[in-house]
């Protein structure tokens, strides 16, 4: 238990620099970024110095969603980065997206901020490339727009990580398909009105291939056929975390995107881009962080210096500099790749895995660095820890990339 001096210390520090919003400390002189990534950096910085590390915290005890920065976002444009012009959107790439998310994390927003907007950045991306002109007409416009938010449906509690093997159906029943069973770990189910949704169409047994046989839909979400039950967890409860049961849930025809049956490929395009994002928003996080730590190993005085002075202090977290710029470079490099429509996976999986492992151990040491005060709920460092753990199992596990890496770059046999 705290004694009385050591509390009375901890609000004597209040005032001092320790609590400067992080995003006043963000970098936007990164040598590499081009002309584009540069003009989201600072303008993406801007919004989000609205934000500061109490709002954060605020949101993350009471549970509330940020609306306020998914509206300031949408009000300035950002939903639609990766969209056509047409309907709204940028049509910048991935290379700027990944930018946008990592200073939206890195300003102290970390996950739960990233996570709010992050289906509107890329989730629709299936819908842009093989959506009919009417879904796209129909659905980019409020997407982008901010009216309307989407969230995405695959896990499965049976099937896990063994998506092709997932067990909910739709049954085509004339002009509708009827949709039954259950997903878990939807993120944002609460508050999306619509749903971009995997479900099997063909039994397994009656196809070639395990990827055939799965059709995908963007579809109302709200309806009476579907219970929404959120998951209590561990960090990020501003951003609600569902599992949903569905039964005789019906679906127009004209909600299916692309081809029954071959939703699955749908997918499959844009996951290194969803690879890429998500291990920006870690990267951030990482960065913010070793920030916070240095900031207050400048501050913060023991054996009369500070303790910043002590190489103990100093090199884990210049270690991990090194370790996130590293990672940054490998996310990038797999963005431009992506922009330049290269479709191996290689690069945006170990981005994402090396991004997520360099801001976790980054995490880890921002709250040693603090001491008992890491351990606060005042100096956000816990908060960011929790929140790191979603980008080492999310959308896919270490272990599944280092599987990936293994067999198609190594030539490894498959191992399971
Ligand atoms: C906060 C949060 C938000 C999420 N949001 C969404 C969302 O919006 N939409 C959505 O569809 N999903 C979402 N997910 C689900 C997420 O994508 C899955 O949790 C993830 O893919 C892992 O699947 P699983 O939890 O079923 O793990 P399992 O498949 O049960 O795996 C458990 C463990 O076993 C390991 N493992 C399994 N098979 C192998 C193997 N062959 N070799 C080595 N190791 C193996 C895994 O790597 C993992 O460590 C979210 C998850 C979290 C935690």
């Amino acid at each position: 238990m705290a004694s009385k001096p050591q509390l009375s210390r901890l609000a004597t520090l209040r005032p001092r620099k320790l609590h400067a919003r992080a995003t006043e400390f963000l970098q936007s002189q990164d040598p590499d970024l081009s002309e584009s990534q540069r003009m989201v950096r600072e303008s993406i910085a801007k919004i989000c110095s609205d934000f500061p590390d109490e709002y954060w915290a605020r949101v993350d005890s009471s549970h509330q969603f940020p609306t306020e920065l998914y509206d300031a976002l949408a009000h300035q444009g950002w939903l639609g980065i990766c969209l056509p012009q047409r309907y709204g959107g940028s049509e910048l790439g991935i290379s700027e997206a990944a930018v946008m998310m990592q200073t939206i994390s890195e300003s102290g927003a970390g996950m739960t901020g990233a996570s709010s907007v992050h289906m509107n950045i890329f989730g629709l991306e299936p819908v842009a490339k093989f959506g009919s002109d009417e879904q796209r007409e129909r659905w980019l416009p409020p997407l982008i727009a901010g009216r309307e938010r989407a969230c995405f449906g695959v896990t499965e509690p049976n099937t896990g990580l063994d998506t092709l093997k997932l067990q909910s159906t739709a049954r085509r029943v004339g002009d509708e398909y009827v949709l039954s069973g259950q997903k878990i770990w939807i993120s944002t189910a609460q508050q999306a009105h619509k749903i971009l949704i995997l479900v099997r169409t063909t039994p397994l047994d009656q196809v070639q291939k395990p990827t055939q046989g799965l059709s995908l839909f963007y579809t109302d979400l709200q309806v009476p056929q579907v219970q929404i039950t959120e998951i209590a967890k561990m960090g990020r409860a501003a951003v609600d975390t569902n599992t949903l049961f569905f039964d005789h849930w019906k679906v127009p025809i004209c909600d299916r995107v692309g081809a029954e049956d071959e939703g699955f490929r749908i997918i499959l395009h844009g996951l290194n881009a969803e690879r890429i994002l998500i291990g920006a928003e870690a990267l951030g996080l990482g960065f913010a962080a070793i920030r916070r730590a240095a900031l207050y190993a400048q501050e913060r005085e023991v054996f009369g210096r500070p303790i910043g002075k002590n190489q103990g202090i100093q090199h884990p977290l210049a270690d991990s500099w090194m370790k996130l710029e590293a990672a940054r470079l490998m996310i990038y490099q797999a963005a431009r790749l992506y922009d330049e429509g290269y479709t191996g996976g290689e690069y945006a999986n170990s981005g994402k895995y090396l991004a997520a492992e360099a801001a976790f151990e980054a995490c880890e040491r921002a709250i040693l660095a603090h001491g008992g005060m890491g351990y606060a709920k005042e100096y956000h460092v816990e908060r960011y820890l929790r929140e790191i753990f979603i980008p080492r199992i999310a959308p896919v596990s270490r272990e599944m990339i280092m599987n990936h890496i293994a067999e198609r770059v190594l030539g490894l046999p498959k191992s399971y």
